[in-house]
């Protein structure tokens, strides 16, 4: 596939010390701090973290983040000493205002498919209970609307008196606040899927380990059990020959 930086992009990252070039991670934290934080995807990634470490890393290009709108291309372009360019609405296009999702509870059956699609933990709930979403902590991603099969998920606008406040202004960080928190709660929403799966690899290791000493315990179960079988077989044959040959095994006293 053809890189999607331009040379001089690449000349640029080229000219960069070597604690930037070598890991890029200063130069993927700072486009990060640009980026809106929704974790939506739809930069092609499944994360605003990951979408700035592939830009950082010349996998991507800086016009991909919908929420991020105009605005947003331009501070990163800014921040490379690229020219800006037009936001790619291959993406999706951005909105007029941070909607959040709001969930219609007498039709939840409880499913939790939301709550496991939710990028920041933003929905609360049980299994078998009703979910509902702190509108605070939500991004407007959207993510979790397709999953939902009751069709009960919905974005709305902010409330009418919200409705020119700087925090519901289109994205690229009018709000770094809450894209800071945003931020710490995806971080903290990977963290524990990481935990969770090193936990489920080490139950089925301890699974598959413990399969054996199982089997042994089986098998010595089996052995005693033939064993057993063997001696009640001796003891019937030696019977038989008594019966059969009642002076054979006599105590000496007729001899
Ligand atoms: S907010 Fe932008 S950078 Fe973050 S995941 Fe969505 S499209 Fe990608
Ligand atoms: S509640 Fe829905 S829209 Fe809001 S952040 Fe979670 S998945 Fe995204
Ligand atoms: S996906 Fe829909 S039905 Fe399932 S818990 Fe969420 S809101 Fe309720």
């Amino acid at each position: 596939m053809a890189p999607i930086l331009s040379d001089k992009l690449r000349k640029r990252f080229a000219r960069m010390p070597i604690n930037e070039t070598h890991m890029n991670q200063p130069l993927a934290e700072q486009i990060d701090a640009i980026l809106p934080q929704t974790q939506c995807g739809k930069c092609g990634f499944p994360g605003c973290k990951p979408y700035a470490q592939a830009i950082a890393e010349g996998r991507a290009d800086i016009n991909q983040c919908p929420p991020g709108d105009q605005i947003g291309v331009q501070k990163i372009a800014g921040l490379l000493g690229v020219p800006p360019k037009p936001l790619n609405t291959a993406h999706g296009f951005p909105k007029p205002y941070k909607m959040v999702a709001l969930i219609d509870e007498s039709l939840c059956i409880g499913c939790t498919f939301c709550s496991r699609a939710c990028p920041v933990d933003a929905i609360a709930g049980a299994v078998k209970q009703m979910h509902t979403v702190i509108a605070a902590e939500c991004t407007g991603c959207e993510l979790c609307i397709a999953p939902c099969p009751m069709d009960c998920i919905h974005l709305v606008p902010p409330a009418a008196e919200n409705l020119n406040n700087a925090d519901n202004l289109p994205a690229a960080g009018h709000n770094r606040q809450a894209a800071d928190l945003a931020r710490s709660r995806y971080q903290f929403r990977q963290q524990r899927l990481e935990r969770e799966k090193q936990e489920a690899a080490g139950k089925a290791l301890e699974r598959k380990n413990n399969l054996p000493s199982r089997f042994e315990s089986e098998s010595k179960t089996a052995a005693e059990a033939r064993k057993k079988a063997a001696i009640q077989a001796a003891l019937a044959r030696a019977k038989t020959i008594r019966t059969s040959h009642p002076g054979t095994h006599s105590s000496g006293k007729n001899a």
